[in-house]
């Protein structure tokens, strides 16, 4: 019998966490204001090289005000790639925004860019050009940004990248995201680097970012009293988080490795089973394998994937189906989307492997034992 459960990307620390919140603790800054904050963004800036960072209480919020800084109105239009999880999307539906999705290109699971450029022509020329176009980092591999950035400027739209799951990721030899008009990441407890909770919004353009950390307090006005002239959120992060986020940081490079590791481990054990294929990595993509995702690409691969799972959880292993995507999703029933049938597809048959750092050989050697003993007979 099993004694305990092996998760699917549970946090990892071991860095100088613990130090740097014991330092916040006896500066007494409990609070969501402090000099760990400040580091923080300092530190990540220089870390991704996007010029200008706010933290805040989690990526949601920092998709939220690149969306209102991106100046999305009601019944206007955002372009999504159909292949992620809602936090990309729901912003957009906050603010009365109509998404309108796009598939996946079934190279590298990101946004199809040629898909873009048609969507954006035939939306133009409906005189209904969408006021953002969101891409998406998926599971670490980052979408094409050069190719967005080109599509995007010719019809000037801003791009928000949602790298939540892309921090360590690198696109041509930069860090994921850079180049956008602004770029999202997370530090909920499930991604490489987690501050137990959090966000940073990231851009170039230093009076954007200057204006959503205004309106992440409450839209207060810099006067002595609270003076307000447009309504804001509470989306700061705490100066508690910033500590740990701070220890995170400095072990990021190294985790990236660990990641990728882990998934050339999956790779290495699984080669035996013919129909078991891995995630692709872009040409222009070193990514930080987030999640190692493997697909079932045999006849009733939706079967077979329900087995492994069914196996792996019997085991105390848990696994997950990858993102369902956006446009059969219920709540978006009737919404837009030019599909190509890739991102379903995946969804059909696609398993995301626990994929923690801490993860030891001798447990991928049980999990990988476990899938071959489902599909080798
Ligand atoms: C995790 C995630 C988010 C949201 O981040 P939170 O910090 O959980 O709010 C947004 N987009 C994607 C693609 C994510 O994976």
């Amino acid at each position: 019998m099993k004694r305990y459960r092996i998760y699917l990307s549970p946090p990892h620390i071991e860095g100088k966490e613990r130090e740097l919140v014991k330092e916040a603790f006896d500066s007494n800054f409990i609070a969501p204001a402090g000099p760990m904050i400040d580091m923080f963004e300092r530190e990540f800036s220089e870390y991704t090289g996007i010029r200008h960072c706010l933290a805040v209480s989690s990526g949601t919020a920092a998709m939220h005000l690149a969306i209102k800084e991106c100046g999305v109105k009601r019944g206007d239009f955002v372009i999504c790639p159909t292949f992620t999880f809602i936090a990309t999307v729901s912003p957009a539906v906050y603010e009365g925004a109509v998404p309108v999705f796009i598939d996946s290109d079934k190279k590298t699971w990101t946004i199809d860019c040629d898909l873009l450029a048609e969507t954006l022509e035939r939306m133009k020329k409906e005189r209904r050009i969408p006021s953002a176009v969101v891409t998406v980092d998926l599971y670490g591999q980052t979408c094409d940004m050069d190719r967005i950035i080109e599509i995007c400027t010719y019809y000037n739209i801003p791009v928000v990248s949602d790298s939540a799951e892309a921090v360590g990721s690198l696109y041509k030899g930069r860090h994921a995201g850079k180049g956008a008009d602004f770029v999202v990441f997370s530090f909920n407890g499930n991604k490489i680097l987690t501050t137990s909770g959090g966000g940073m919004l990231a851009s170039d353009n230093e009076s954007l970012i200057s204006h959503a950390r205004k309106l992440a307090n409450q839209a207060r006005e810099n006067v002595p009293h609270y003076e307000h002239v447009e309504i804001g959120y509470n989306y700061r992060m705490s100066n508690i988080c910033a500590a740990i986020g701070r220890g995170q940081l400095s072990v990021i490079d190294k985790r990236v490795e660990q990641k990728r590791q882990i998934f050339e481990m999956y790779k290495e054990r699984l080669k035996c089973i013919e129909y078991v294929e891995f995630m692709p990595e872009a040409c222009y993509c070193r990514s930080n394998r987030w999640l190692t995702v493997i697909l079932f690409s045999i006849k009733d691969g939706f079967s077979m994937r329900e087995k492994v799972r069914a196996a792996l959880e019997e085991a105390g292993i848990e696994s997950r189906p990858v993102w369902k995507p956006m446009h059969i999703q219920p709540v978006f029933k009737g919404n837009e989307c030019v599909d190509r049938g890739i991102a379903a597809s995946i969804f059909m048959t696609g398993l995301c492997l626990p994929s923690g750092t801490a993860l030891t050989e001798s447990e991928i050697d049980e999990i990988c034992d476990i899938i071959k003993r489902c599909c080798l007979r």
